[in-house]
């Protein structure tokens, strides 16, 4: 089998959720947010919801067996008495993981607000302040009454904070051989939050694109959400939704959906006809790495600059995350979910990529040999203000539709949930 999919560890990867979520919510009807829940450690929740979350975990067993998924080794997670690493187990996810009790606050500001400052890594050793790009986390102590819409939107970040990361090494829980991406680093999570279900057939017959498996988490953690909040477990029924729209955040992302966004089939064509294919490989492996890598460093800066002050850009873009009309459909399943998502942004991944490439130096979207995301000439900052204007017009259209999409799938997954209605009673 030929490797299609080299995928590189960028970094970034909607690193900044939390400022994404944080806007998506800025609607009316979402004030029920502001009500405030209890900060509960994993061994409270253990304590108080083992049963439902024991349930949880066999009901999303039998959806894997039912679909037919070769890719899990049946797990128990005790209904009583379960402890902390019981719980990784059960879930299958990296036991070096966390779980901190912290929150991530907005950019702007010094003040504490609900516990005390920390450095980022205090949170994750993935999680670090770069390119000019703030990170502010607090501690908060369990017991503490913290608004549920920050507990959303700080763990919306944390499936990039280690319990995907590094999987492959357990073999006991029967997830298989690794699809795409590297058994170790920032790639090893790849397959979890990347989904290749568009592609078309010369990428299926070349490489394991259809092999990611967001779905199986999406299902997990909107069934472990809604366990918690049956057992009245407010603050986990909040994190774990939030780990949920992690993936559909993801998934937005035409990087996330789409193995090569910016090539027609006549690539493949030529692909296939290579003698030299892993060179043609990496060398568009390097381009597309560059391109999302600018593109999530562009809109993390942008939604930045609306926190730290007036700016044209990022009020385009939370706008377009409040967005305006339709919403997505919450029946079905995890699946459906996914579909929703992924289809849309895999069709926008050529547009998304074009715009790009119109409006950012050929240095940085048409050189393999330029790696921007180590290159220490690359500063977004001083990047942004030399596009032309036409083209950040283009630009920031294609990014709101992409934003657009998150932001409805963010809704839905409260929905998803019944949030509201737990909160309420
Ligand atoms: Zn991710």
């Amino acid at each position: 089998m030929w490797s299609l999919l080299l995928v590189t560890g960028t970094a970034l990867a909607w690193g900044h959720h939390a400022m994404m979520t944080d806007r998506a919510l800025d609607q009316d009807g979402l004030s029920w947010l502001d009500a405030t829940v209890t900060v509960t450690s994993a061994e409270t929740l253990l304590a108080q919801a083992g049963p439902a979350l024991a349930q949880a975990v066999d009901g999303h067993q039998a959806w894997q067996a039912a679909r037919g998924s070769a890719r899990f080794r049946p797990q128990v997670l005790p209904a009583t008495g379960a402890t902390r690493a019981d719980l990784w187990r059960a879930l299958r996810l990296n036991p070096g993981a966390t779980l901190p009790l912290v929150l991530r606050l907005p950019p702007a500001g010094e003040e504490a607000r609900h516990g005390f400052p920390v450095a980022p890594e205090a949170a994750s050793p993935y999680l670090h302040e770069v390119d000019g790009l703030r990170v502010r986390i607090e501690v908060v102590a369990e017991g503490t009454a913290v608004p549920a819409r920050a507990v959303f939107a700080t763990f919306v970040d944390e499936p990039d904070w280690g319990f995907d990361h590094e999987l492959w090494g357990h073999t006991g829980y029967g997830y298989g051989a690794q699809p795409y991406g590297k058994p170790t680093g920032e790639s090893s999570k790849a397959p979890f939050h990347m989904q290749f279900d568009h592609e078309n057939f010369l990428t299926v017959a070349f490489s394991d694109a259809e092999e990611g498996m967001v779905a199986d988490r999406v299902d997990l953690f909107l069934r472990l959400s809604q366990a918690a909040f049956q057992a009245d477990q407010d603050y986990w029924g909040l994190r774990f939704a939030a780990w949920a729209c992690h993936y559909a955040q993801d998934l937005a992302q035409p990087y996330h959906s789409r193995a090569i966004p910016g090539v027609g089939f006549g690539w493949y064509l030529g692909y296939v006809a290579s003698p030299a294919k892993d060179r043609i490989v990496t060398r568009m492996t390097q381009l597309e790495a560059n391109r999302h890598f600018v593109y999530e460093d562009f809109v993390a800066t942008a939604l930045q600059a609306g926190y730290l002050g007036e700016d044209a850009t990022a009020r385009a873009l939370a706008a377009a995350l409040v967005g305006q009309g339709e919403e997505l459909p919450t029946a079905g399943d995890a699946q459906t979910l996914v579909d929703a998502v992924t289809g849309p942004a895999a069709r926008h991944a050529r547009a998304i990529d074009r715009a790009l490439v119109a409006a950012f130096p050929a240095r940085w979207m048409d050189d393999p040999g330029v790696d921007v995301e180590v290159d220490p000439s690359y500063d977004i900052r001083t990047l942004l203000p030399t596009v032309p204007a036409e083209a950040s017009a283009r630009l920031l259209d294609e990014t709101g539709q992409d934003f657009a999409q998150a932001g409805r799938a963010t809704r839905a997954v409260l929905r998803l949930v019944g949030a509201r209605e737990a909160l309420a009673r």
